[in-house]
């Protein structure tokens, strides 16, 4: 019991901040039902909890309008226990979930049925990020932060600038995002997350395992990474989106002051109002628009 306080917080200590889609329009053709889901996840985030008694969890709850948080290990009132025998984690986190989801579902009524809806992912994103901040300014000791972005729902294109900003955010932290994908196509935001932030992506084959492959791959501490063969991405989908109508790009043009994407040649940049030549406007692929630097 009197171990220094420096021992305390281990290479091996994790804060596992956890986003959980939960778009009911993913969710109802989905192969995988959200309860067969959750029971995954639970299964997982308990896991979590026992391997290190010092180990934190956060999950975020991410909605197609809102995003909210549902459960932190931390907070006293999710340490206590029910009857002596287990803790109500799993009561407090669904009875929190099930107020989100009628929220989230109510904030929607006005709203046109029709093509899919994204999940608000940079909302999410940027609240885990928020409370990593945090955590990193509570003290010199703290447990090692990570994201993991479990995504089921299509990407929402015009959350692409919102989405790069909290990656590069992350980045910059040295906070890796790990992300999960379990719709059928992949997600390209999630690849270049973990891809930019040195998280891992995986996309599982066969969702009956999904909480073998969250055990096997997205429980492994940031400290035992270094020695653990964990996937590397075969190919990023690198794809951005344009800011005039937020399409999904594979060629574009690039401002060279600001670095906005457009699909079409324009005059003037809609972003920073510079206005274009023939010379000034450039063809480029949008996946190098990261690594050039701007001519003014
Ligand atoms: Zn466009
Ligand atoms: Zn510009």
């Amino acid at each position: 019991m009197a171990s220094a306080p420096s021992k305390l917080y281990a290479d091996d200590v994790s804060l596992v901040v956890v986003l959980l889609d939960t778009n009911p329009f993913f969710w109802s053709s989905s192969s995988l039902s959200f309860s067969q889901f959750l029971s995954h996840v639970l299964a997982f985030l308990n896991a979590i909890l026992t391997l290190n008694q010092l180990n934190q969890v956060v999950v975020i709850a991410t909605g197609y309008n809102s995003c909210d948080y549902v459960f932190d290990s931390s907070s006293d009132l999710n340490r206590s226990f029910e009857n002596g025998r287990m803790p109500v984690m799993c009561s407090s986190l669904l009875q929190k979930l099930e107020e989100f989801l009628i929220t989230d579902e109510q904030l929607s009524k006005e709203e046109p049925e029709g093509k899919i809806k994204p999940s608000l992912f940079s909302g999410s994103l940027s609240m885990a990020l928020c409370y990593i901040q945090r955590v990193f300014r509570s003290g010199a000791l703290h447990p090692h932060p990570r994201i993991l972005c479990l995504q089921g729902s299509v990407d929402g294109p015009e959350q692409y600038v919102a989405i790069m900003n909290a990656i590069f955010s992350a980045q910059r932290s040295s906070v890796p995002i790990d992300s999960c994908y379990i719709g059928s196509q992949n997600s390209a935001f999630l690849q270049q997350a973990s891809y930019i932030t040195g998280g891992v992506h995986h996309k599982p084959q066969n969702l009956d395992g999904l909480f073998q492959y969250l055990m096997t791959i997205f429980a492994t501490d940031l400290h035992s990474r270094s020695f653990i063969h964990l996937p590397k991405p075969v190919g990023v989908d690198f794809r951005a989106s344009c800011f005039c109508h937020k399409n999904t790009i594979d060629m574009g043009y690039i401002c060279s002051v600001c670095l906005s994407i457009f699909c079409k040649h324009h005059k003037k940049c809609s972003t920073c109002g510079s206005v274009f030549g023939q010379a000034q406007s450039e063809a480029a692929s949008a996946s190098d628009k990261k690594r050039k630097t701007p001519e003014t």
